[in-house]
């Protein structure tokens, strides 16, 4: 029995955020922090234009690359937005998700024992992903010292003649910290020493609040041919159900995943694809979007100003939908804070360590939740902290 599955796949631990969510989903009146999704209804202009699709009876696989006049229009915002040109034809991939694009890349570059970088804490699904690619990950901590954002030097001192690749998210899930223009260049200068590839996973680009302004890896001098570039509608367009999203890239890479897209998946879902299409070129899509993230902004004020008036330190996040609190105050580990405060206060967190290295002493929140809840959140763990604090 013990050799029916995978060696690979069975070293690899289940997700620690399902449990919080399965057990949070059987107590009544609790409040979830714990997700990774917005709390928005998908803008109703890009679901009439899913509705629409259906009726018009567009019910088969489209092109493995996708629907063209979607591949024109994710090139279109991207060069629009962050000023990089991605040819449609051969440099653009419509994928499942996000986490699709982001398994092709690492199956495409990856020969068994190649070793990939991982800032940590990241999203969980990061270490996962490279062992069932055949991969090392080499995880490191960032720290609130520096912003969460990772540094140059350290990636120097983890590279080893056996290191492929670098896997970067910013914004970043679970810290929302997103990386300045200056460390990008430092970082962008040791890929091109060690000859690295990049994967940015750049799926909550559009989410960035204040003055900052997201910028894409391969916008860096010399990175436009070493990165593999990870987005996605689920966040940015509060679209998580529809599973829809891309990878841009240079073309050697990206005819590589396109092969294991085409015989593991054939297309993305066709329904989907057409919304995205207005969620990328109706003008209504883009007010709705501008709209969620100036609430979320709202959101994240009054609960980073709330966290710290209780005495959970928090990290500024200037990207994404989560506040990455330290919590040692309590005097508890990060899954004794994070069950103790479900278990008398009902309000479910997922502790820092299940998005790896550094994230003990952390929990994440997820602010995309209604302000009520928000509040009503913050009272319970005020009581709480005094109670343990
Ligand atoms: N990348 C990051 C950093 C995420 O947080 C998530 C979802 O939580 C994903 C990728 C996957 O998103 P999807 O597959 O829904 O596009």
């Amino acid at each position: 029995m013990s050799d029916r599955i995978s060696r690979r796949i069975a070293a690899v631990p289940p997700s620690g955020i399902r449990k919080f969510f399965d057990i949070a989903a059987t107590m009544p009146d609790v409040i979830s922090l714990s997700i990774g999704e917005p709390d928005f209804v998908t803008p109703v202009v890009i679901r009439e234009a899913g509705i629409a699709s259906l009726r018009r009876g567009e019910t088969r696989y489209t092109s493995n690359s996708g629907i063209r006049e979607l591949r024109q229009a994710v090139v279109a915002k991207w060069a629009q937005l962050y000023g990089v040109s991605y040819d449609p034809e051969n440099e653009c991939l419509i994928t499942v998700g996000g986490s699709e694009a982001l398994y092709l890349a690492l199956t495409a570059i990856l020969n068994p024992d190649d070793e990939v970088i991982v800032p940590e804490p990241c999203f969980v699904s990061y270490e996962a992903e490279v062992i069932f690619a055949g991969g090392i990950p080499v995880p490191l901590a960032t720290r609130v010292e520096t912003d969460f954002q990772i540094t140059a030097a350290q990636i120097e001192a983890a590279i080893t003649p056996a290191t492929k690749a670098l896997l970067l998210n910013y914004p970043n899930n679970p810290t929302g910290a997103v990386l300045d223009r200056p460390r990008m260049e430092e970082i962008a200068a040791v890929v091109s020493r060690h000859n690295l590839l990049v994967i940015s996973d750049e799926i909550y680009d559009r989410l960035v609040y204040g003055d900052g302004r997201h910028i894409t890896f391969s916008s860096l001098p010399g990175m436009r041919d070493r990165t593999i570039i990870i987005g996605g509608f689920s966040k940015d367009y509060a679209m998580t159900g529809w599973r829809l999203g891309f990878a841009l890239g240079p073309a050697d890479i990206l005819a590589a995943m396109r092969k294991v897209h085409q015989y593991t998946i054939m297309s993305a879902p066709t329904t989907a694809q057409v919304a995205a299409i207005a969620a990328l070129t109706d003008p209504a899509a883009e007010e709705a979007v501008q709209a969620m993230v100036a609430s979320y902004d709202r959101r994240r004020k009054l609960l980073l100003e709330g966290l710290n008036s209780i005495g959970l330190a928090a990290f500024e996040p200037r990207g994404a939908f989560y506040a990455f609190p330290d919590i040692r105050i309590s005097g508890m580990t990060s899954d004794q804070f994070a069950w103790k405060l479900l278990e008398e206060e009902h309000v479910a967190v997922v502790p820092g360590p299940a998005f790896g290295l550094g994230g003990e002493g952390y929990v994440r929140m997820c602010y995309a939740t209604a302000q009520d809840q928000i509040e009503e959140a913050l009272e319970r763990m005020r009581r709480f902290v005094r109670r343990h604090g």
